[in-house]
């Protein structure tokens, strides 16, 4: 061991406290030699370098972890705002991605259209198909939507069965023809779960004013849905300032209607269906009425289908058949006694498809003591959705108890012949739209002919809807139409007044024998 020189020993405690200097400076490369002399400071020295190396090992380690952290905290930052922006069941954006494209939107030159869709007849497969199957086709229907948008359009579900879309630098004419393609792609039957459901669309149309914001762009649109949903299946309609007031009146009709049924305030009048070739009356149908307090008497139209949004149409469809063959068992016993008879009522296809319906029916039948050949319930063709097994499973169940089965405005929508057969149904109702131009109209004259040949071969009854006039009358009977219902015949009038009609008949019936 070298003797050490107190002026190297001094050099070297100078080069270790500089050491330590930048070592705590964060440097930590920075070593030092040892000396031959391997004195105490010579050790320090060692102990330095070991503890600069551990430090070293040490941070190096540290850095990797945090590099490994941040990488894992990114991802789960995307996954969270995938979670927070995306549809997980589409994929599509959601509200909130949508409220945030819409500002983003209207910072730009032109402000944006934005589109708002409700599927309509979406409950109804859900209802009867599941909701797996009602998943499967809101995912083709995203798949459809984004297929004919462009790029820079933002899809949106909105929830349930709505959708939203942002269409970007387009002319009015432009969004208008997107909103068209979206009609048309949803026009051809989705195929799910080995089933075919075919569902429209309503269309809400708002296009921006610069300085908008987006709730109220939103809430515009679904003003514009909501008015296009009361036009025909399938409409589109475009954002204007009066529609508020509808939608707003819509609200308080749904909350009075609520008590209407409670309160009394509902009624039932019945139009006459009559024979073609005698005139006689041999039946009639329910239509229901709403004794409005402050707005009158309101017919179906103007509260169907909110009924229908708050799910209180079954309630009241219960409540009109009810209300109905009380009266039928109270005409039999009075004016009508043996005289053939039938009384049509409608039902709304949800209803029908529940397994009790049936059993409601036949219960109401027995309970005023009417015969079940006297009932004819009325279902829509285009609300059947082709043959959906429970709706069968219901009509035949229906049919075994005696009561018999109408496909109410035949020849509207996409009709499907399938069912027009004698094994579903007893009578087949033709839309009024098809007997306006009977009399003037060739081509009208043609299209009714064909479908009462039709009718005639499956063996089924026809009744002709909205006749009006004497010449549409003689029209049908010279087709072999056996039925008429119109105002050719008398309008949907109160239970008394029908009393009095059926009386006058009657008698002049015994009169005539
Ligand atoms: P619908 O079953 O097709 O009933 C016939 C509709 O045509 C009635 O309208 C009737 O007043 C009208 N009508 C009858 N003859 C003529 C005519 O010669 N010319 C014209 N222009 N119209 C005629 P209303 O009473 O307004 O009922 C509308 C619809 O509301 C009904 O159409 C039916 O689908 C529905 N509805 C009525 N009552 C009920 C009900 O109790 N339950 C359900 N679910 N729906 C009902
Ligand atoms: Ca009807
Ligand atoms: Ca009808």
């Amino acid at each position: 061991m070298a003797t050490p020189d107190p002026e190297d020993r001094d050099v070297r405690l100078d080069q270790l406290v500089e050491l330590v200097v930048t070592l705590a400076s964060g440097d930590l490369d920075a070593r030092m030699a040892p000396s031959p002399v391997a004195d105490r400071i010579d050790a320090v020295i060692v102990g330095m370098n070991m503890l600069a190396e551990e430090l070293q090992a040490l941070t190096t380690g540290f850095e990797e972890r945090v590099a490994e952290r941040t990488q894992q905290l990114e991802d789960a930052q995307q996954q969270l705002e995938r979670l927070a922006l995306y549809d997980p069941l589409t994929g599509l954006a959601n509200r909130t991605l949508l409220r945030e494209s819409i500002e983003h939107a209207m910072n730009r030159p032109a402000p944006p259209a934005v589109l708002l869709l409700d599927l309509d007849g979406f409950k109804a497969v859900n209802d009867s198909f599941g909701h797996s199957v009602g998943d499967m086709l809101l995912v083709d229907v995203a798949r459809r939507l984004r297929a004919v948008t462009r790029e820079r359009d933002t899809v949106c579900r909105l929830g349930g069965d709505e959708f939203a879309l942002v269409i970007l630098d387009a002319s009015d004419h432009e969004v208008l023809d997107i909103a068209d393609r979206i009609r048309t792609a949803l026009s051809t039957p989705v195929h799910v779960g080995g089933q075919s459901c075919w569902v429209g669309a309503s269309i809400g149309v708002c296009f921006a004013e610069p300085g908008q914001d987006a709730d109220t762009l939103l809430r515009d649109a679904d003003t514009a849905m909501y008015a296009a949903k009361t036009r025909a299946r399938g409409s589109v309609a475009i954002y204007e300032p009066s529609m508020h007031a509808a939608a707003l009146s819509r609200v308080l009709l749904a909350e009075e209607l609520r008590t209407a049924m409670t309160d009394g305030e509902l009624l039932v009048h019945y139009q006459p269906i009559v024979e073609l070739l005698t005139g006689r009356t041999c039946g009639v149908e329910a239509l229901v009425r709403w004794q409005h307090p402050v707005r009158g008497i309101l017919v179906p139209g103007e509260f169907i289908p909110v009924a229908e949004d708050t799910g209180l149409l079954v309630v009241l469809d219960r409540w009109v058949l009810d209300t109905a063959v009380a009266q039928l068992a109270s005409w039999r016993a009075t004016v009508l006694q043996g005289v053939p008879f039938g009384l049509h009522v409608n039902v709304s296809p949800v209803e029908l498809r529940s397994p009790q319906f049936s059993e409601a029916v036949v219960g109401c039948l027995e309970r005023h003591g009417v015969d079940p050949a006297d009932l004819t319930l009325e279902v829509t063709e285009t609300q059947m959705m082709g043959e959906d097994a429970q709706t069968m499973l219901a009509m035949t169940a229906l049919r075994s108890a005696g009561i018999r089965v109408a496909i109410d405005d035949f020849g509207t929508g996409c009709s499907s012949l399938s069912y027009v057969r004698r094994e579903f149904v007893d009578v087949i109702k033709i839309d009024r739209s098809l007997i306006t131009g009977l009399d003037t109209d060739p081509q009208q004259h043609r299209i009714a002919a064909a479908i009462l040949a039709v009718v005639a071969a499956f063996g089924l009854a026809a009744v002709a809807e909205g006749v009006e006039n004497a010449a549409q009358a003689e029209q049908l009977r010279a087709l072999g139409c056996r039925y008429g219902q119109g105002y050719q015949w008398g309008r949907p009038v109160p239970a008394s007044t029908m009393t009095t009609h059926l009386r006058c008949t009657v008698d002049q019936e015994r009169r005539a024998d």
